[in-house]
């Protein structure tokens, strides 16, 4: 797959990149750790209770990598498709949620993910 080629979304930065989303791979991470720091309440015991028993009906991660390859990854933490930004609805929706391993998701993806150790 070719990856498409853009501008990073922080005012000022002058990197192009070939990442998922908006940001280089340097403001990505900047951008995730505001996100984790910004919504951090949301992601409390009963999230953790929550994702948990989720994860026991979902023991494998669903991201599409391990979908269609030949190695399926253990999941171990749930993340959200759509970005909640917040929305406790969104948050809540186990419609929006998704069995991932915690590798894939630091490696692959920028998502609503919050480190949950
Ligand atoms: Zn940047
Ligand atoms: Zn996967």
């Amino acid at each position: 797959m070719n990856r498409k080629r853009k501008a990073c979304a922080k005012p000022g930065c002058p990197e192009i990149h070939t990442e998922d989303g908006m940001y280089c791979k340097l403001h990505k991470r900047a951008h995730r750790r505001e996100y984790a720091t910004t919504y951090a309440h949301l992601y409390d015991r009963q999230w953790r209770n929550e994702s948990k028993k989720y994860l026991r009906g979902h023991p494998w991660c669903e991201c599409q990598e391990c979908r269609e390859g030949p190695y399926r990854r253990k999941a171990n933490c749930v993340d959200h498709i759509k970005a909640h930004r917040g929305d406790v609805n969104l948050f809540w929706d186990r419609g929006n949620w998704m069995a991932m391993n915690v590798f894939v998701i630091k490696t692959k993806y920028f998502t609503s993910f919050f480190n949950m150790q």
